[in-house]
């Protein structure tokens, strides 16, 4: 049977919009010693904006953009809309997108070969990035987000997209470190810019550049180090992590699928719900012993 306590925490929980949507998650996460979160869309907006664009090998920024738009427009991550966002209204056909999860979008337009991504995208594709690395280490160390173009299998630009850190983060973190949890960030971004996000946030762990199945051994590997595990995200690629944390934590502005996957669910997506999530969870707890 369900304690007249639990009902009241619940009901406390919800005033303040946070879901929980099995009365277990209200029991165990006053067991919590460990918070992971996500960090685009999660810890920041997930709204970013393209700041910067450097091109090499005679390839033009309008022309680079253009191209860039079109391939993007086929995208749904939030990436994609800040590069969509930047090129003209009229986008040139593309054919054969694809998606490479975690690691950026392929396709062709225009009659050219266009890779757009990470590093490690450009990696496996064989494109000399020596000559745009420094300046993509710089944008990384001032927490952005830097992402190469390649045409043609040569490197055409360094771009840089930046998310700002979401209202309510800063001091959501303040009072999770205040209750003695230890904080980590698990994400698919570039290693530098995560770690440069961590540092302005005081978040104790990174671990960064891991794809959809790799968060959820990143968040047990955490639970074996440090105890039971709250994971908090937004996205698809959270889903499974979400899953199998102690306790899954929802943005409630964030896809489907992770609010699905959720025991908790933060209404209005401000991280200050997951502190008091924790302190209902323990007072609640504390009425019943
Ligand atoms: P996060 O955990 O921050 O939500 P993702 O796993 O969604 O990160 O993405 C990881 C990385 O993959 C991005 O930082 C970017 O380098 C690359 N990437 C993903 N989608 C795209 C895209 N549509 N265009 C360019 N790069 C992308
Ligand atoms: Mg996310």
């Amino acid at each position: 049977a369900t304690p007249t306590s639990i009902i009241v925490g619940t009901g406390r929980a919800a005033e303040l919009g946070i879901l929980f949507r099995k009365g277990d998650a209200l029991q165990q996460l006053q067991q919590a010693k460990v918070v992971a979160l996500d960090k685009t869309g999660t810890l920041t907006l997930g709204r970013p904006e393209l700041e910067h664009v450097t091109t090499i090998n005679g390839f033009e920024r309008a022309d680079l953009l253009r191209l860039a738009a079109a391939v993007e427009a086929h995208s749904e991550h939030p990436i994609a809309t800040a590069i969509t966002r930047a090129g003209p209204a009229e986008l040139p056909p593309v054919t054969q997108f694809a998606s490479l999860t975690g690691l950026g979008v392929q396709a062709v337009a225009d009659s050219h070969d266009i890779l757009i991504g990470s590093p490690r995208l450009m990696l496996q594709n064989g494109i000399d990035l020596t000559d745009l690395k420094p300046e993509a280490d710089q944008f990384a160390s001032e927490g952005a987000t830097p992402l190469y173009v390649a045409i043609d299998g040569q490197a055409a630009a360094l771009l840089a997209v930046s998310d700002p850190i979401k209202p309510g983060t800063v001091q959501a973190l303040d009072r999770l470190h205040a209750m003695g949890l230890t904080l980590a960030m698990v994400t698919g971004d570039n290693a530098r810019t995560a770690q440069a996000l961590a540092d302005t946030l005081g978040i104790d762990h990174v671990t960064a550049e891991v794809l959809p199945d790799g968060k959820l051994a990143a968040i047990t590997a955490l639970r074996d180090q440090f105890g039971a595990l709250a994971f908090v995200g937004d996205g698809i690629n959270d889903a499974p992590a979400l899953a199998a944390a102690d306790i899954g934590v929802a943005i409630g502005t964030g896809t489907d699928v992770a609010i699905e996957t959720a025991d908790v669910v933060l209404m209005s997506g401000d991280l200050r719900g997951v502190a008091n999530a924790v302190e209902i969870s323990r007072r609640t707890m504390r009425n019943i012993r």
